[in-house]
């Protein structure tokens, strides 16, 4: 194979590895960003319950000032009583000694309904306090975690750009420009060959392009997409499979727990494939670039399942094949690993092959869209 060639290879995976620490670096950020909202929202709780505490403490104590105050009426008209002459004047103080009881027993009814709120108010002054110790201790390990983990990713962007840098050196630059032209508009500018196809966009390759490809003595680029081409020896399809003719391609369950969609249209990402995996009460979606299988955003968790959760995402969708593991799923990353990559793409263009012919087949009858026996 070329030097150039064997170079850009290198180059692109230093460019990956750039790429996703540059990411990595940038997210690190807006997780501490995502707590602190929470902290802030534990505290504006924390600060209405302690406010409102307050002004129930300052109502009782106006009922108690009240009651102090009925209490020296009262006092104060039984004095009188002994001294009245007749019994109208006597009867007249009875009626204001009864008239200030009942409103004593009034502000007593008060207080006890303050003090009954103030049990429910502390508990939540006390719970609103806890959370706010657990998750400032959480900022503070976040945080710490976050400075931990960009020192470190830093650290590794300067090894990766001095050997980006050592590796560009090492590429003809008219190649060199080609290949930024085209990192530039598809996110990748290389395309592995296989099964004479491009890898990156599906497109089948003339037998004399393949050729010169697995030759590996000139740079071509892949006619449909523009990546440089490159082949792979390691990678190459034993002939009896290439020979015979394709298996049929297998149905997507409908009820499966994971979920695998192409998305021709998905949001500034354009053409991307989403997975959705479901769990016992939630469903998650992720999001990856159709060409270079780099993830787009965050995972998506929302309440119930995938089709009832993100029915949005679903309307103009082709389902595909696809199963892997949860665990191993995580352990991807932000980019899909080539081979996942490649099964998706050809199960695309199989079910686009597919439609295609049911599309013309449909005239003859339902019976058509049936498996063969033979499968
Ligand atoms: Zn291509």
């Amino acid at each position: 194979m070329l030097q150039d060639l064997q170079n850009l290879r290198e180059l692109q995976v230093a460019d990956r590895e750039i790429l996703r620490l540059k990411e990595e670096v940038a997210a690190l950020p807006k997780r501490v960003a995502v707590i602190e909202e929470k902290l802030a929202s534990t505290r504006a709780k924390l600060d209405k319950a302690r406010g409102a505490a307050k002004a129930e403490d300052a109502a009782r104590k106006k009922h108690e000032a009240a009651i102090l105050d009925l209490q020296g009426k009262i006092s104060k008209y039984r004095d009188q009583s002994l001294a009245v002459k007749t019994n109208d004047q006597y009867r007249a103080l009875l009626e204001e000694i009864q008239f200030a009881e009942q409103q004593i027993r009034a502000n007593e009814d008060k207080i006890l309904e303050l003090m009954l709120n103030a049990e429910a108010r502390d508990k939540e002054v006390r719970a609103a306090e806890a959370e706010l110790k657990v998750e400032t201790a959480e900022i503070e390990k976040e945080k710490a975690e976050a400075r931990e983990r960009t020192a470190e990713d830093e650290k590794q962007l300067v090894d990766w750009n001095a050997k980006r840098d050592g590796l560009r050196r090492g590429v003809d630059p008219d190649v060199l420009r080609r290949y930024d032209r085209i990192v530039k508009f598809r996110g990748s500018g290389l395309s592995e060959v296989r099964e004479q196809k491009c890898s990156a966009c599906q497109v089948m390759l003339r037998p004399q392009t393949y050729n010169e490809v697995r030759a590996g003595q000139t740079v071509l680029e892949c006619e449909s997409c523009q990546r440089i081409l490159y082949f792979n020896p390691e990678n190459e399809v034993p002939l009896e499979r290439t020979s015979v003719t394709p298996k049929r391609r297998a149905r997507p369950k409908p009820d499966s727990q994971q979920a695998w969609f192409y998305h021709p249209s998905f949001g500034e990402a354009g053409e991307a494939f989403l997975a959705f995996l479901n769990d016992s009460t939630n469903s998650t979606r992720r999001v990856y670039e159709l060409h270079t299988g780099r993830q787009i955003g965050d995972i998506l968790s929302r309440e119930g399942s995938f089709r009832l959760a993100f029915p949005e995402d679903l309307g103009a969708a082709i389902r595909l094949n696809g199963y892997w593991d949860e665990a191993e799923i995580d352990s991807w990353g932000a980019e899909l690993p080539m081979v996942v990559l490649d099964t998706l793409l050809s199960d695309l263009a199989q079910a686009r092959a597919e439609s295609g012919q049911s599309s013309h087949a449909a005239a003859s009858g339902p019976a058509s869209s049936e498996h063969p026996a033979a499968s």
